[in-house]
């Protein structure tokens, strides 16, 4: 399991980098990238996105 940020539909408004307690996403280029190392999958991130660019991948 993993989490992907669309940047195709990321709008830039930070509100997943606000949420997460882990700070594994940082903005770059305008876009919320995700730093997987640092992520938890705890999914905090998920509905703090106000444009549903956040969610789980299975893999
Ligand atoms: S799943 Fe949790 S730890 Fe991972 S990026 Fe989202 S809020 Fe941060």
């Amino acid at each position: 399991m993993r989490i992907i940020i669309d940047s195709m539909v990321c709008c830039g408004s930070s509100e997943c980098i606000k949420a997460c307690p882990e700070k594994a996403i940082v903005l770059h280029d305008g876009k919320a990238v995700l730093d997987e190392a640092k992520c938890d999958l705890d999914g905090i991130c998920i509905p703090a996105c106000p444009q549903g660019a956040i969610g789980f991948l299975e893999n």
